[in-house]
């Protein structure tokens, strides 16, 4: 069934199956592929050379023209979600009934993934309205999973704890920073988190582990601090799909009956195993709004060896950067995950925010936000040393309040903390 070409896609017969299913499908119900795909014959079997000829589905596309992809009746629409928009314009999706039935797959599949059953709790610790989709996902997928859940919602840590030794969760789903706040409000509240019944954390939203799959400085103030087995994924809400670490911890692995994947370089080529390029996924079996050959612009590694759970999937590393969010700063290119790796080494660090500005001459400035306090401490002399280090260049730092920082950052209307702003 497997087979791994030169060209380093992976490809099974079934997928190819269902590849020819979503195009057929795509060509004759969404607006926007009736007219992209009208040229080419779909009548005889599909081959990967075929499928490469495709043309890409753009993230622009999909956010100006949303509702031109949608492929069935508004009666037959039983979710309408949207994307959080912090790399760009929101994009709105409709989900059928079914849609839901596969995402509550996915989510169960992943569980399963990591090593939980039945009987085991939840806690979500992420906002399961405002159109997000992830939160549905999870809470779906629990359910299909037979497990039970407690949704507590993003914030709010004593309530957090509350739920905690009141209910006995063994699994959290949450942002990982927010982990971050909620072990220093225990350890300033003395409660006795290292005893709860919590034995793993599904992260979203941000990386935990370094290209080297070793955990990053975010991972480990986690597991210094507490005795829990942390879970990478890597999710949006175009794909409808997670891609989830094993307890192997090598990378994310595909759910290859929902999502056919590429990882191309800038000239649309495959990378090699072990090698980075951007994230291009087509959806299978998506009813709703089904996507071709769409670049996430996401940057991660592939890894295209047989993972040690016996999985034959190809697993990504962490996202290394957005397309659009590589910064120009003094000649050289900075992703923000580098800074935000940088500045979470220090415990000093509660806070902060990284402002990037076009200059004149169409490069970027980069400024960094942190808390007044910082100014006259002997380790702001290291921050700035360790920036020169790891990032090879400078950033100019403003200090501003603790308070003001804070609500620069949670703010109200956003799912995730804004630790970056480009102007
Ligand atoms: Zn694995």
């Amino acid at each position: 069934m497997f087979r791994m070409k030169t060209n380093n896609t992976y490809s099974t017969e079934k997928q190819l199956n269902e590849l020819k299913k979503t195009i057929e499908y795509c060509s004759t119900h969404s607006p926007h592929y009736k007219k992209t795909l009208a040229l080419h014959d779909f009548s005889y079997q599909l081959s990967l050379e075929d499928y490469k000829k495709l043309p890409f589905t753009t993230k622009d596309e999909l956010a100006k023209d949303h509702k031109s992809f949608c492929c069935v009746e508004r009666k037959d629409i039983a979710e309408y979600v949207t994307t959080s928009g912090t790399t760009g314009d929101p994009i709105s999706l409709f989900l059928t009934k079914n849609d839901l039935k596969r995402l509550a797959k996915n989510e169960k599949d992943s569980f399963e993934l990591m090593g939980f059953a039945n009987e085991d709790v939840f806690q979500l610790l992420t906002t399961i309205d405002k159109q997000f989709m992830a939160g549905l996902a999870y809470s779906l997928g629990v359910q299909e999973l037979g497990a039970g859940m407690i949704r507590i919602g993003p914030g709010v840590p004593k309530l957090q704890w509350d739920s905690i030794f009141n209910y006995e969760p063994t699994v959290l789903i949450a942002v990982p920073s927010f982990i971050v706040t909620l072990i220093e409000f225990a350890k300033e509240n003395g409660i006795d988190f290292k005893n709860s019944s919590v034995k793993s954390i599904v992260c979203i939203g941000e990386p935990l582990r370094n290209n080297d799959l070793t955990l990053n400085t975010l991972g480990k103030r986690i597991t210094d601090n507490w005795d829990v087995q942390l879970f990478s994924t890597y999710a949006s809400t175009e794909m409808g799909a997670a891609f989830s670490e094993c307890s192997a911890h090598k990378g994310c692995h595909l759910n290859d009956d929902l999502i056919f994947l590429e990882v191309l370089d800038e000239h649309g080529n495959d990378v090699k195993h072990g090698d980075a390029g951007e994230i291009v996924v087509t959806t299978l079996q998506v009813e709703g709004t089904p996507l071709i050959r769409y670049k996430t612009g996401d940057i991660a590694t592939v890894y295209y060896d047989k993972c040690s759970c016996g999985s034959t999937t190809p697993r990504l590393g962490p996202i290394i950067g957005r397309k659009n969010q590589m910064i120009k700063f003094k000649g050289t290119t900075i992703y923000p995950k580098a800074i935000f790796d940088t500045l979470e080494e220090f415990n000093d660090i509660s806070c902060y925010k990284v402002l990037i500005e076009k200059n004149e001459l169409g490069n970027d400035d980069l400024f960094i936000l942190l808390e007044e306090k910082l100014i006259d401490l002997p380790v702001l002399h290291q921050i700035k040393e360790r920036c020169r280090e790891k990032l090879r260049v400078l950033p100019t730092f403003h200090f501003v309040d603790a308070d003001k920082l804070r609500a620069m950052v949670y703010k109200k209307h956003m799912r995730k903390p804004e630790k970056i702003i480009f102007k």
